[in-house]
């Protein structure tokens, strides 16, 4: 190797030398190993400089938070090959408009759910929740063990997409009444922001499902533009207020049995990446899936304590409320099946996985939860 001091430092002031040459001459032995066993190279690897828009407000808690680690997690496995800027919902494009960023480019990757495409590709919102349907556990059993990856990887592969799970809500509560809900009856003219198909099953009920954003939830409650609201569960629900101006915190959740979160990256930048990054991007989605899903566990039931010590009214709707929504829920996926034939092979292989995990679930979970699980207790009025 012939190269004068002189003209060494030069190089390296005007960029001239490169990298690789930089590390051999200081000496890098384990470069030298490494690029000889085919493994790629931290140092001489090309760098990937990402965008990832997301639904959620900036660092929403839990689901923004997520996709903050995400990033962090992603940087770290790969040695700082692909480092990600996360953008808030609003931030770099509006919210909805997530889906169409990266599948035209202007993104390499998103996180949202994928309910909110159900306009663009109705069958997608099986893969994040339907009304009725499978709880965290069971989603993930479909997706990841039934049959149901392969099927979203179909539908998004003709909008540019590599969808990946990354998160579940759990079971959601049932939403903030001020009146009691003892018959069907009670749900007619009801104005509740309730958005999707559970929003289209309350309209079946005589109700009137209203869209509000986020921000706009709580002064809609308090000021009686709606009557009723859902939105997550207790963390969630508590940090938004609700508890001040609602007299009745519902469960269950029948229209958000677990929602699935998730990922999508575009496709022609996700077939660009060598294999590694590849697998570290659905790694990470995967440590995301159970991480999202874990704390929203965990805080959700610290906030339930401290709702019950305040005196919060938890109310169960009764059960023929419940298998009256039901009737109305397989009106609503009946109309989506029979028109779009793409949503008839998802759902037919949701339902038929459905029913199998519930019997499972039956002779098990139930069991547990029903005999063997003791709690503290609840008095839920
Ligand atoms: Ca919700």
């Amino acid at each position: 190797m012939k190269i004068s001091r002189k003209s060494f430092f030069k190089g390296i002031a005007l960029g001239t030398v490169s990298l690789p040459f930089l590390i051999r001459a200081f000496g890098g032995k384990n470069f030298a190993q490494e690029g000889s066993t085919g493994a790629p190279n931290v140092l001489t690897a090309r760098q990937y400089r990402w965008k990832m828009v997301t639904t959620w407000p900036p660092n929403f808690p839990i689901l923004g938070e997520a996709c903050n680690k995400y990033a962090e997690l992603v940087e770290k496995m790969s040695g700082g090959r692909i480092r990600i800027r996360v953008y808030g919902g609003n931030e770099l494009v509006p919210a909805l408009e997530a889906f169409d960023t990266v599948r035209t480019g202007g993104a390499e990757i998103g996180s949202g759910a994928a309910y909110y495409w159900a306009g663009k590709a109705p069958a997608a919102q099986f893969f994040a929740s339907v009304p009725f349907g499978m709880n965290a556990q069971q989603l993930n059993a479909w997706i990841l063990g039934g049959g149901g990856i392969e099927l979203w990887e179909e539908l998004y592969r003709d909008f540019n997409l590599v969808p990946m799970p990354g998160g579940n809500t759990g079971v959601q509560m049932g939403g903030w009444f001020n009146r009691e809900i003892n018959t069907i009856d009670d749900l007619k003219g009801l104005k509740m922001r309730i958005p999707g198909l559970g929003g289209k099953v309350l309209e079946k009920a005589g109700g009137a499902p209203v869209l509000l954003a986020g921000g706009e939830i709580y002064t809609g409650l308090e000021r009686g533009v709606i009557d009723a609201t859902e939105w997550l569960g207790p963390y969630h629900d508590t940090l938004m207020g609700f508890q001040d101006i609602a007299r009745y915190y519902y469960t269950p959740g029948w229209h958000e049995t677990g929602t699935m979160l998730e990922f999508f990256v575009n496709k022609e930048q996700y077939d660009k990446l060598p294999s590694d990054l590849q697998a570290i991007l659905k790694t990470a989605a995967a440590w995301s899936n159970i991480w999202t899903l874990s704390n929203m566990e965990a805080k959700n039931a610290l906030a339930l304590t401290t709702l019950v010590e305040k005196g919060v009214s938890i109310r169960k709707f009764p059960s023929d409320v419940l298998d009256k929504l039901r009737q109305y829920t397989e009106e609503v996926i009946s109309d989506i099946t029979a028109s779009d034939s793409f949503s008839r092979r998802v759902y037919d292989s949701y339902d038929s996985f459905r029913k199998k995990a519930a019997n499972y679930s039956l002779i098990t979970e139930k069991e547990f939860y029903d005999k063997i699980q003791k709690s503290g207790g609840l008095n839920l009025g």
